[in-house]
């Protein structure tokens, strides 16, 4: 029922041109690939519509890549990076990266409160699979954060400068990838029950008749009474119904009123279709 949710998933770095971060033998554009493709694979696993900006060691620039997100309409970017502090060895974890300001999109404010929701998700996720979770950080400097007009996050899964964060990275790497990957799949899931709760009312239903006219009679009896009554009729039944309420305890109300009042009532909970 629900259009299929796309995700961009960008692979930093890439290509001989940019390695990202280097330790010894260890190539960042390596690590990253290996888990973009992990992510995606559980995601694609799950019904989700994965964009790659690289599935190889290519080179793009930052540029390239967030217009390549913007050109595929998804639902969110999520670009996989790892880090490395300024000195090798001191940092350790993992974070998670937004733009935090008010990108040009359609959706302005909206979207970065959604970036924020998607990084807290996944920096939750990869806590509870036993990663130092360093938090969210603003980077309103980064271009793929920046220039998507979704929202986008940027992760860096652990220090690559880090030989202990390494070995994590080796060890829990499936772990790893299903943490950011039930992150985003969990947020995708929030937004479609929050979607499908919008435009659905409760109803009280006070009777359905074949004829119209019969629906016709109960209704302006209602009316009379002052019930707030309608019609719904599709080529069987033409239904009456009063109220529309986004509350259970108000509709409820009206219930009791209308039953003392001697009508049927039956509770309804559906799109409002007037
Ligand atoms: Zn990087």
């Amino acid at each position: 029922m629900d259009a299929k949710k796309k995700i961009v998933i960008d692979a930093g770095h890439g290509g001989d041109r940019d390695p990202g971060a280097v330790f010894e033998e260890r190539k960042e554009k390596d690590d990253n690939l290996r888990l973009a493709l992990a992510v995606g694979k559980i995601l694609e696993e799950n019904g989700v519509d994965v964009f790659y900006t690289r599935i190889d060691d290519v080179y793009d620039t930052p540029y390239e890549k967030a217009a390549m997100g913007n050109e595929a309409q998804a639902d969110y970017f999520v670009s996989i990076h790892r880090n490395a502090a300024r000195e090798p060895g001191r940092g350790s974890g993992t974070m998670t990266l937004i733009y935090g300001g008010t990108k040009e999109s359609p959706e302005g404010e909206e979207t970065e409160d959604r970036a924020r929701g998607l990084a807290a998700q996944i920096n939750r996720e990869l806590s509870r699979a036993g990663f130092t979770d360093l938090g969210i950080f603003e980077r309103p400097d980064l271009v793929v954060l920046r220039k998507t007009r979704m929202p986008a996050v940027l992760v860096e899964a652990g220090f690559i400068d880090n030989p202990e964060d390494n070995r994590r990275f080796e060890e829990q790497f499936d772990e790893l990838a299903a943490a950011i990957a039930t992150g985003i799949l969990d947020t995708l899931s929030g937004e479609t029950n929050q979607a499908a709760q919008d435009g659905m009312y409760y109803m009280i239903q006070t009777g359905a008749y074949r004829v119209r006219s019969l629906a016709e009679q109960q209704l302006a009896e209602l009316e009379s009474q002052g019930f707030p009554g309608f019609l719904v009729c599709d080529g069987t039944y033409c239904r009456v119904r009063v109220g529309a309420f986004k509350n259970l305890d108000n509709a409820v109300r009206m219930e009791r009123e209308l039953r003392r009042k001697g009508f049927p009532t039956v509770m309804i909970y559906e799109r409002e279709s007037r």
